[in-house]
């Protein structure tokens, strides 16, 4: 990827005030003009202009004088977070979930559709569009303090024409978002769901202001990576950076769905855990929590399984580093809550003798946003793409 210098230009320099100034309130709530200032050394008549301007767009107020200086007392400025909203929509395998956020991004309404049926996306986008509204209506929320909807699919997306090429999991292909824009009278930003997770972690997790990292999103049916270069996501030629899933990581001849053989997600993803499990013992479980509780009791089946399941997520992390070098490895998605119990063997994995890379190096963690990591990505993308504050 070639990073190019930025062309500095009038209109620029204010637009990043502007940034500067937002990101300052949003991360200390409430400041004077002197200390916007020396806080990022900007004149003080140029904040005053962008401080205005935010206070016509709802997003900061006055709020009493400061007590702290002599003289002529300073106004404090407050940030307002409610001054906008987001909605934030996940495609997900076994369910759609809805969120309201604010500028802060907590979490206002959040609901789930449980056998969303991906194959009718026209009635799926106006139940969804009928689930915003009544959120909106009892939050009373007036449209105009909403800036848009983000989605997150997994699969392959075309952010800037919303265009989904192809989700496999959930069987959506060539299927064109834009149409429903006016379903919503909203504006509808798209993407990948380990991307979108990846936006997450950078602007409020673990890897806060981070340049360097992959997101590791182990899914039920796949496994996806969002990469973060030089603090921009990278998205490849054809959006497809990252597609992990269907990279060749053993040779046992295994067919996948995608008509090879032996890719990662055959071994990964979170479903392999009870199809392998079954395959061993004959035994179906019903979900990936049964399947711990028997590994956290040393279940002999269980426990043989997960471990071979180790060995292969750890192998294509260990692929990851070394493609990637990244500064962090972040593991999220539907191995999230059962971080106790598999963290500590898979980074005894990873991190194996070798002659390349150690835990100084590299850090592999886990998410803290967990389950939240994709949809709150999804709910930041009407606020990015409009204030573009970390320019993902
Ligand atoms: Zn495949």
């Amino acid at each position: 990827m070639i990073v190019r210098p930025r062309v500095i230009d009038q209109k620029t320099i204010r637009t990043e005030n502007r940034k500067k100034i937002l990101q300052l309130l949003i991360r200390k709530r409430e400041l004077t003009i002197p200390e916007i200032s020396r806080e990022i050394d900007i004149s003080t008549p140029t904040i005053t202009k962008n401080i205005n301007q935010l206070m016509a767009e709802g997003m900061a107020e006055e709020a009493g004088v400061s007590e702290s200086t002599g003289g002529r007392k300073p106004m404090v400025i407050k940030f307002l977070p409610d001054a906008y909203y987001s909605v934030g929509v996940e495609f997900a395998l076994e369910y759609v979930r809805i969120i309201l956020t604010n500028l802060d991004t907590s979490i206002k309404a959040d609901r789930i559709l449980r056998n969303a049926n991906y194959q009718d996306i026209v009635s799926l986008m106006t139940y969804i569009h009928q689930e915003v509204d009544s959120i909106f209506l009892e939050k009373e929320i007036p449209v105009e303090r909403v800036l848009g909807v983000g989605i997150s699919i997994p699969g392959t997306v075309n952010e800037e024409t919303a265009f989904v090429k192809i989700a496999p999991n959930i069987g959506i292909r060539n299927a064109d978002f834009r149409p429903y824009e006016d379903l919503f009278q909203l504006p509808l930003f798209l993407e990948n769901d380990a991307n979108a997770a990846a936006i997450a972690e950078v602007i409020l997790g673990i890897a806060k202001e981070m340049r360097n990292l992959v997101f590791l999103c182990v899914l039920p049916q796949g496994v996806g990576a969002g990469i973060v270069v030089d603090g921009h996501l990278y998205k490849g030629q054809n959006k497809r950076a990252g597609e992990i899933s269907h990279t060749t990581i053993a040779s046992h001849g295994k067919l996948c769905s995608c008509g090879r053989r032996d890719c990662w997600e055959l071994y990964a993803s979170g479903n392999t855990l009870i199809t392998r499990y079954k395959e061993k013992t004959g035994r179906t479980l019903a979900s990936l929590e049964e399947f711990f509780a028997l590994v956290k009791r040393y279940e002999l089946a269980a426990v043989k399984v997960f471990d071979e399941y180790l060995d292969y997520l750890a192998l294509g992390i260990q692929n990851l580093i070394l493609i990637q070098d990244p500064h962090y490895v972040i593991l999220g998605g539907v191995i999230s809550p059962y971080e106790d119990i598999f963290f500590e063997p898979l980074k005894e994995k990873v991190f194996v003798e070798n002659n390349f890379y150690d835990m100084q190096d590299v850090k592999l963690m886990c998410s803290t946003l967990k389950e939240n990591a994709t949809i709150l990505g999804a709910s930041l993308l009407p606020f990015e793409k409009i204030f573009a504050l970390h320019d993902m």
